[in-house]
C-alpha cells in the first residue's frame, strides 16, 4: 500500500482521489472547501486539516489545483513538510515555468517531481479514462505508472520537467480553436436554411470529424452549456498558451484569435459556462444573440 497526500479535491481531483482509494492506496486529502473532503471520507480516504498535514510522511504527494498561484502556495508546504525521496505529481494545468520551478526547488530538497496535466474532462476523471501527458525523469515516470494506470488510459512521458505542460498547452490550443470553428459551422448552417443537426452528423463522419463533434454537437445545437470545462479555466489556459508561444518565439495567430473569442465569452458573462459556449459569442457577433435552442 502506498501512502498518498492529495491536495485539491474539486471537479477533477475528487474522482481521481476516489480511484486511488479504490486501487488500494492510503489516501489523505486536503481542500480549502468541505465538499471534496466529505466525498473522500465517504470513499474511504482520510481528510487532513491542512495541506501540510496531508503531505507529511507520504510516499506520493499529488496536487490538482486551479492555477499557478495555488500550486506555488501548496508546493511551499510540500517543500517544507514532505520527506526527501517523496514523489510529487502535479496534475493541474499551469505554466511550464512554474512546473520547472517545482522541479528545481523540489530537487534541491531531494523530491522527485513530475508535471502530469490531463485531458478528458470530468467524464475522463470519473471513468478513469484520462489522457496524461508527463514531464520529468524516466525513472520517476516509471515509479508513478501505477498511479497513472489507476486514473488514465493514454499516458505518455513527453520530455523533461515542464514538457507535460507544453503538450497540455498544445491540447488546449486545438480544443479552443476547434470549438470556435464548430460554433461558426453551426451558425452558418442554421442561417443558410440547412438542417444543422444532420449537417453535423455528416461532418462528424468525415474529415472534419473530431472528439468535440462526437461528444458535443447535440448539446451545442441545443444551446446547453452546463460545464464540463468552464470558459474561465480555458481563458486561463489561453494565457498560458500565448505566454508559451512568446517564450518559444513562435507565431500562433489562430491561437491569438481563439484567445480573444474566449475573452469575449468571459466579458459577456459566460465565464461559468462550458467552453462550448463559444457558440454564444459566434451568435452575438452575427446579431443572433437571442437564439435560445429552438433554431
Ligand atoms: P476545481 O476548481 O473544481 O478544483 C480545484 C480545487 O482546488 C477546488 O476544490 C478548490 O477548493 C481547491 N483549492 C484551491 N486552492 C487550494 C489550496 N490552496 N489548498 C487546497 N485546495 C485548494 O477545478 P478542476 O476543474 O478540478 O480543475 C483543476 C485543474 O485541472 C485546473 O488546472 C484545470 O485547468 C485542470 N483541468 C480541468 C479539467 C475539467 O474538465 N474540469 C480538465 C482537464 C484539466
Amino acid at each position: 500500500m502506498t501512502t498518498i497526500g492529495f491536495v485539491g479535491l474539486g471537479i477533477m481531483g475528487s474522482p481521481m482521489a476516489g480511484h486511488l482509494v479504490e486501487a488500494g492506496h492510503d489516501v489523505t486529502g486536503y481542500d480549502v472547501g468541505p465538499t471534496g473532503l466529505d466525498k473522500l471520507k465517504a470513499a474511504g480516504g482520510a481528510a487532513a486539516a491542512s495541506a501540510a498535514e496531508a503531505v507529511r510522511d507520504k510516499d506520493i504527494v499529488i496536487t490538482m489545483l486551479p492555477q499557478d498561484e495555488h500550486v506555488e502556495q501548496v508546493f511551499r508546504d510540500v517543500l517544507e513538510h514532505a520527506n526527501p525521496g517523496t514523489l510529487y505529481i502535479d496534475f493541474s494545468t499551469i505554466t511550464p515555468q512554474t512546473a520547472r520551478w517545482t522541479a528545481q526547488e523540489g530537487t534541491k530538497k531531494g523530491l522527485r517531481v513530475l508535471d502530469a496535466p490531463v485531458s478528458g474532462g470530468e467524464t475522463g476523471a470519473v471513468n478513469a479514462a484520462l489522457s496524461i501527458m508527463v514531464g520529468g525523469a524516466e525513472a520517476d515516470f516509471e515509479a508513478a505508472r501505477p498511479i497513472f494506470g489507476a486514473l488514465g488510459k493514454t499516458v505518455a512521458l513527453v520530455g523533461g520537467n515542464g514538457a507535460g505542460q507544453c503538450v497540455k498547452a498544445a491540447n488546449q490550443l486545438v480544443v479552443g480553436g476547434t470549438y470556435a470553428l464548430v460554433a461558426e459551422a453551426i451558425l452558418l448552417m442554421e442561417n443558410l436554411g440547412a438542417d444543422a443537426a444532420k449537417g453535423l452528423d455528416v461532418l462528424a463522419g468525415g474529415l472534419a470529424g473530431s472528439k468535440i463533434l462526437e461528444l458535443k454537437r447535440e448539446s451545442m445545437l441545443a444551446r446547453n452549456f452546463v460545464p464540463g470545462f468552464r470558459i474561465d479555466l480555458h481563458h486561463k489556459d489561453m494565457g498560458i498558451i500565448l505566454q508559451a508561444a512568446r517564450q518559444a518565439e513562435v507565431s500562433i495567430p489562430m491561437g491569438a484569435l481563439t484567445a480573444q473569442l474566449i475573452a469575449a465569452a468571459r466579458a459577456m458573462g459566460y465565464g461559468s459556462l462550458d467552453h462550448s459556449a463559444l457558440l454564444l459569442v459566434a451568435d452575438a457577433l452575427s446579431g443572433r444573440a437571442e437564439t435560445d435552442g429552438e433554431s
